[in-house]
């Protein structure tokens, strides 16, 4: 299992959600990890110690505002002196807001732009130099099946996601020799605590329980009417960091349940 010894990680909004899962799978597979996101201090805390036990890896919490690029730049610095270089970056931290455009928040653009497609120009900017040098690197963007294609009411999402997809070709053509490699992952539906606010959302409006309006939310876009978990994706973050993937560079591969097929 220990394909990814010797490697440190760093996973952005890894606190809760999909990046939960990619850090607890990348510490399965040996790696060492930073771990980044809001929380409780005593249930980050209780989770960190936890996966270090579980995983025999190192695991260490930084807390930062991934909105900020000064805190986004600092955290790969800390992270880089904690572990000793971080070699593998996953780019996940993210938020939604749903509104139409006309209604649309100016703040919420300017927050889902810059924690949603900024972050992951200052995180990737920030850890090139030492995969350079190390002649290795892994960056993986946690997209979204809005990275591809829209849906209404998502305007700062989906912009930032299609940015994303666009920023990671950039990035794989950059490091294309340089033992690097950086790709996108486009989840569909993933019931985290950022899909879980849109359907119950939707059940205060439509008056239908939180379980009909999941089923409702799913059958809208996905051919497959079930959720794709973190555990899934953190498998696929590690296979994409691991050696049969060193080919693998600037792309954007679904696990969707069907949604971008249509
Ligand atoms: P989540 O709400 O469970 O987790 C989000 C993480 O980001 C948390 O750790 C949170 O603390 C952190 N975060 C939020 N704002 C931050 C900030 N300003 N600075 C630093 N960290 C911050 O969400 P999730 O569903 O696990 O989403 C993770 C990623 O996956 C996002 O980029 C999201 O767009 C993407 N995604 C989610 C789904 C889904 O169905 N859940 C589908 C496709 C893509």
């Amino acid at each position: 299992m220990s394909t990814l010894h010797g490697h440190a990680a760093l996973v952005t909004g890894s606190t809760s959600g999909i990046g939960q899962g990619i850090a607890q799978a990348l510490a399965a597979h040996g790696a060492d990890i930073a771990i980044t996101g809001f929380g409780d201090p005593d249930e980050v805390e209780t989770h960190r110690a936890a996966m270090e036990v579980a995983f025999g890896t190192r695991v260490v919490y930084l807390a930062g505002d991934l909105t900020d690029p000064l805190q986004v730049t600092d955290l790969v610095v800390q992270a880089g002196a904690a572990l000793g270089g971080i070699d593998i970056l996953v780019n996940n931290a993210g938020v939604q807001h749903v509104a139409p455009i006309e209604l649309f928040p100016p703040d919420r653009w300017d927050t889902i732009i810059a924690l949603n497609l900024s972050a992951v120009f200052h995180a990737t900017r920030a850890v090139i130099p030492h995969m350079r040098e190390r002649g290795w690197g892994r960056i993986v963007n946690v997209v979204s099946a809005h990275g591809l294609v829209a849906s209404p009411n998502k305007a700062a999402y989906v912009s930032a996601k299609h940015g994303v997809i666009g920023l990671t070709k950039v990035a794989a053509l950059e490091l294309a020799n340089a033992g690097v490699t950086v790709n996108a992952i486009c989840p569909g539906w993933v019931l985290t605590p950022l899909v879980e606010a849109q359907i119950s959302d939707r059940a205060e409006a439509s008056g239908s329980s939180f379980e009909d309006e999941a089923v409702r939310l799913l059958s809208e876009k996905q051919p497959m009417h079930s959720f794709t978990t973190p555990e899934q994706i953190g498998e696929f973050a590690a296979f994409l960091c691991g050696d049969a993937a060193s080919t693998i560079t600037g792309a954007s591969l679904s696990i969707d349940g069907g949604w971008t097929a249509q």
